[in-house]
């Protein structure tokens, strides 16, 4: 059954971390929401742009809550539930939905499978971008993810598989590996068995973007230390090129030093604590 009201759905990638990370265009359909629908990845502050839309918690734990969810559990389940959410209020209900999702909606953010239920059921949507987890965390650390010369490519990657468990290959210069942050010692490994030499710089940074972001330096073959440092937290790691320290700033130098004085608003990188290797 096709609805036949006016409503439609902005995707609005949130940023990796503090609600000012969000675009100004992400912001300008926070607020000309009526309906919003988040995760747990995206600062709660946004709410203060859409105070009065009706915001419906979709992560894991708020989904369970739902009573048409049965439990928690099968992903496939979880991602029906949102699916049929957009199509209730963007298409029944006729409502301007957002669905704001942390980083940008683009990456590892299942764009795919809800751009694709919108347009079964012939409602409107719109993608507006948001910076990705990898670009707060080169960022964040003052680590530029091409360099001249050197760092020709970039490849944003994810360890994880649905099948085939953990993967890793070599394919950038530089690369950025999402969702791997409770199998770091594996993922050292598998970059190891893939070809990466030992000594290759791996960067770890969790919770990029917001005040209490974290970084430790490490090397393909020692990746495994970051563990403990940033469990329980989201992170990214770069590995190549881009991970390394510029030049002369030896790994485990305290980059903040040098960048504090010259911006205005405390950025980041000074509240982010920077943990040797
Ligand atoms: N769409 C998001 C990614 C969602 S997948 C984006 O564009 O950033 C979730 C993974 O993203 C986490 O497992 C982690 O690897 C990464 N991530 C998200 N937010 C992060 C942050 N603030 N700092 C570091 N990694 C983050």
């Amino acid at each position: 059954m096709k609805p036949t009201t006016r409503g439609r759905v902005a995707f609005v990638g949130a940023g990796p971390g503090e609600a000012d990370l969000i675009t100004l265009r992400g912001a300008e359909r926070l607020r000309a929401a009526e309906v919003v629908l988040f995760d747990s990845l995206s600062d709660p502050a946004l709410r203060a742009l859409a105070p009065d839309a009706r915001w419906i918690d979709v992560g894991k734990r708020g989904l369970r809550r739902l009573p048409h969810v049965s439990s928690g559990g099968a992903e496939a389940t979880e991602q029906a539930a949102i699916n049929a959410l957009l199509v209730e209020h963007a298409g029944h209900r006729g409502k301007r939905v957002v669905r704001l999702k942390g980083g940008d909606p683009s990456v590892f953010g299942r764009l795919e499978e809800e751009l694709d239920a919108l347009a079964a059921a012939g409602i409107e949507s719109e993608v507006v971008p948001g910076v990705t987890a990898a670009l707060a965390a080169a960022a964040a650390m003052q680590r530029p993810l091409t360099r001249r010369g050197s760092g020709r490519s970039v490849s944003l990657a994810t360890a994880m598989t649905h099948d085939a468990g953990l993967v890793a290959g070599r394919h950038a210069e530089t690369e950025v590996f999402y969702m791997a942050g409770k199998q770091l010692a594996a993922l050292g490994r598998r970059l190891l068995a893939a070809g990466w030499p030992a000594d290759t710089p791996a960067l770890a940074v969790s919770r990029a973007g917001w005040p209490d972001e974290l970084g430790s330096d490490h090397t393909v073959a020692t990746l495994g230390d970051a563990t403990v440092l940033h469990s329980g937290r989201p992170t990214v790691v770069t590995i190549g090129v881009g991970a390394a320290p510029l030049a002369g700033r030896t790994l485990g130098s305290d980059l903040a030093a040098g960048a504090a004085a010259a911006v205005e608003r405390p950025a980041p990188v000074h509240r982010g604590r920077k943990i040797p290797a």
